[in-house]
């Protein structure tokens, strides 16, 4: 099945090109697996300026190509690099959309005329693909930035060319983007405002959803954890959409993301001090030997246990929870690492508390991918405490890393960590439920607990690094549902 299948992979970020999240990784390696188990996938993605400044060898594949924008017809270049050995990938250039210092906007807030761009954006997609002849099965979209692939599949692109019989998959990274514009916008997108803009459309408390447009319109949705899978259809986790999400459960499944081991791996991650592995462990003291020298922290600290945060800093993220508790955490002894950007308020709120607790936190404001690996290896536990979390990654990578993950037991976080039972010897991590500052000291006072029995700290360690997530199960239960809407069985 899989040899005949041909995906188009659309996503606003992709590692290595492009990154502000987790969504980047997915966009990075789930095509690789689907590569290798004989899928045809080509990606979509804006050609940013951070791609152009990277320098990726690429080349122009279509000049000048005609792309809908509302009642008019705008020109783009559309050039081509590859992810991997040999996956295509087709960058969009227009200058003044996509070449700018970031991707979405900055810290104090999203860019005015985001709904232009990624329309823009969905539209070309869908233009190159008729343009070059590749006639995909399906197209893939990701978060709100495609949400409205699958609503002009069903409207404009249904009727004309080669794409009539596309069907889409739109995967759902996070509830809490939504892509709400006015609805004045509409006419850029191209829809028909007496077929498209209405409560069953994409019509949102008198605004336009792109998510929402992504998740009525889409052939099949998934999400990125069956647990929250489960939660977004309730109004907890839902944000609103949690009823139309039901109404669509029977077309809505839950596939935990994979991890890329070519990257995150600690017995051959160059950006380490040392390499290690589960049977050469030795390393990993190397490494937080050395992350305690870059981030200043007091020396006299390297027996007790290191604590790590990598996150965006949001909302989401518990970071409210985990500030509160800060001087608690401070004082059993132990020191902190935080790598993080987003919100301006959050990093002042982290920036203040560094200062009260200066050698024994140590703080990274900014993106950087070179630290976030060392910190994986150097810490002994990372902290997620996070309000919900469809899958999260870095739980994941944590395992690998023998870095004990501190999780709350909310999506992908509540599938990937088992409670470590010190009677059985068997679990992964540590797991609160209720979302407080309290809860969440206790699950660290616990690992503390154990972290001082060195016997017992080994085998939940090696626990960890046993674990298999890689890519190719999930890839796996993708081209599965992608079967199945091309046959027609969904
Ligand atoms: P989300 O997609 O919600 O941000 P995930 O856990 O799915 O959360 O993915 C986060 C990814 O982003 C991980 O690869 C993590 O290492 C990375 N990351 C988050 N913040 C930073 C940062 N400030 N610098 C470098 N990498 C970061």
């Amino acid at each position: 099945m899989a040899e005949n299948l041909k995906v188009l992979f659309l996503s606003s970020e992709v590692m290595p090109f492009a990154k502000t999240g987790g969504l980047a990784d997915v966009a990075g390696s789930l095509p690789i697996a689907l590569k290798r188990a004989g899928v045809d996938v080509r990606l979509v993605m804006p050609f940013y300026r951070t791609i152009k400044e990277g320098a990726y060898e690429n080349h122009m594949l279509i000049k000048d190509i005609e792309i809908p924008f509302g009642e008019s017809i705008l020109k783009a270049n559309i050039f081509e690099t590859l992810l991997g050995a040999d996956i295509p990938v087709y960058l969009v250039e227009r200058e003044d959309m996509y070449d700018r210092p970031y991707l979405y906007g900055n810290s104090r807030g999203d860019y005015y005329d985001n709904m232009e761009r990624f329309s823009f954006f969905a539209h070309a997609a869908l233009r190159l693909s008729q343009d070059l002849g590749f006639v995909p099965d399906i197209v893939h979209c990701n978060d709100w930035q495609t949400g409205i692939v699958p609503a002009l599949l069903k409207g404009p692109y249904r009727t004309s060319g080669i794409l009539s019989g596309t069907a889409s998959l739109f995967t759902i990274h996070n509830m809490g983007y939504q892509g709400i514009f006015p609805r004045e916008k509409l006419p850029i997108t191209g829809l028909s405002e007496t077929v498209f803009f209405h409560p069953e459309g994409v019509e949102y408390w008198g605004k336009i959803s792109l998510l929402k447009a992504a998740i009525v319109y889409s052939d099949v949705i998934t999400t990125v954890s069956p647990t929250y899978a489960r939660e977004i259809q309730t109004p907890e986790y839902g944000m609103g959409m949690e009823g139309i999400l039901k109404g669509r459960s029977r077309f809505l499944y839950g596939i935990l993301n994979g991890v890329d081991y070519n990257e995150w791996d600690p017995a051959k991650d160059n950006y380490l001090e040392s390499y290690y592995s589960k049977k050469l462990i030795s390393g990993k003291i190397r490494c937080k030997e050395a992350l305690i020298k870059e981030m200043d922290l007091d020396l006299s600290l390297k027996g007790q246990p290191l604590l790590g945060l990598i996150s965006r800093l949001d909302d989401q993220k518990g970071l409210d929870i985990l500030v509160k508790t800060l001087d608690d955490i401070i004082d059993l002894d132990v020191a902190l690492v935080v790598l993080g950007s987003g919100d301006e308020v959050i990093q002042n709120t982290i920036r203040e508390a560094a200062e009260r607790h200066r050698h024994r936190m140590g703080i990274y404001i900014g993106f950087n991918e070179p630290l976030a690996h060392r910190i994986m290896a150097g810490t002994d536990l990372l902290l997620i405490p996070s309000r919900y979390e469809p899958c999260g990654l870095t739980q994941m990578y944590a395992l690998k890393y023998g870095t004990i993950p501190v999780v709350r037991a909310t999506g992908g976080l509540n599938d990937t960590i088992e409670p470590f039972d010190e009677k059985t010897g068997k679990g992964n991590g540590f797991k609160f439920g209720p979302y407080e500052a309290e809860t969440l000291l206790n699950e660290i006072k616990r690992a503390i607990g154990i972290f001082k029995d060195k016997k017992v700290w080994k085998k939940l360690m090696a626990n960890g690094m046993s674990a298999d997530f890689s890519w190719d199960n999930s890839a796996k239960a993708y081209i599965d549902l992608y079967g199945s809407i091309v046959e027609k069985k969904l």
